[in-house]
């Protein structure tokens, strides 16, 4: 059975990379599970979905915990911890990260010995971030070795239909420059063992009483705890305030702000909170005077 995993932040095509290799490997004939894990409003914030595919009835559920390929389309997702990234990798596991840097300075940092692969799939996408997860997705289906190019092709179509017209063959382009570039490593990917149910450690369980729910539920008794979530992390990309541009009505962006990340100082002038500023970048479109503009947050333009 094959087992894969994509990680990236919410907006990257998590989600649409898993079903669109999901639906590769149905083409070719193989059942198939894929599911997102995200929770709501997650734009900028690490989520990550899975696939698994096999020639028999799949049993297994549940997250993916080994690995066969592990897949990041942002970098900076892989030392954080909470993205839990390298979680089961063993020396068989496939990391493709999309990166830069060159597998060898990856393979250095992360003191890693088994096959490590980059790809610029973000660079390939270009200003449309959005296109990551189809490369890679592309990538993918190619690294396991058993899909034809055609499958994937179907596979895209069939998952974008919805987009229609120049974005729908923009992020076939991708998935398909991603396909050839990693023929050199067709079937690099190999399927993990079954896990029989007789092996299952069951974990220790800790008992714990049965409350009521009133009892049981968290309670949190100090007050404006949420500033201290930095939800600043969250951002792929960067509002600016062009200060020339900005005529003071602060009285729009601040509003829309779902976070209220955005201060209004003495002078009637907005500022960002970028310790909270999620990156949504609804006050980049509701900005009437164009002041607001989007960088990539990893841009050394950024202040
Ligand atoms: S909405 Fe735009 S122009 Fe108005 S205060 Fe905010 S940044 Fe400035
Ligand atoms: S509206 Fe602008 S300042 Fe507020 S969270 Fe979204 S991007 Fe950040």
């Amino acid at each position: 059975m094959y087992r894969i995993r994509f990680h990236g932040r919410g907006g990257q095509g998590m989600k649409t990379a898993s079903r669109i290799l999901g639906s590769a490997f149905f083409q070719q004939g193989y059942e198939v599970q894929d599911a997102p894990r995200y929770g709501a409003e997650r734009r900028g914030a690490p989520v990550f979905a899975y696939v698994r595919a096999a020639r028999r009835t799949i049993q297994e559920r549940g997250i993916i915990l080994e690995p066969d390929l592990v897949i990041v389309a942002d970098d900076s997702l892989v030392p954080m911890p909470a993205a839990g990234v390298l979680q089961g990798v063993t020396p068989r596991t496939v990391l493709l990260i999309s990166s830069g840097e060159t597998p060898e300075t990856w393979r250095h940092r992360l003191n890693i010995a088994g096959p490590l692969l980059t790809l610029q799939a973000e660079a390939a996408a270009g200003a449309e971030q959005h296109f990551v997860g189809t490369a890679l997705a592309g990538a993918a289906a190619r690294l396991v070795g058993v899909i034809t190019l055609l499958a994937l092709e179907q596979a895209v179509q069939l998952e974008l239909a919805g987009l229609g017209g120049e974005t729908l063959s923009s992020n076939l382009d991708q998935a398909l420059a991603a396909y050839e570039l990693m023929a050199p490593q067709a079937g690099l990917v190999s399927e993990g063992e079954a896990l029989a149910a007789a092996a299952y450690q069951r974990p220790d369980w800790v008992e714990l009483p049965l409350d009521e729910a009133d009892a049981a539920a968290a309670a949190i008794h100090a007050g404006a705890t949420s500033v201290e979530v930095r939800t600043g992390l969250w951002r792929t990309l960067r509002p600016v305030i062009d200060y020339q541009r900005c005529n003071r009505c602060w009285w729009v962006c601040s509003e829309f702000c779902p976070d209220s990340a955005i201060r209004v100082n003495a002078e009637h002038f907005p500022e960002i909170d970028y310790d909270h500023c999620k990156g949504c970048l609804i006050c980049v479109a509701q900005c009437p005077a164009h002041a607001i503009s989007a960088i990539p947050e990893s841009s050394e333009a950024q202040p």
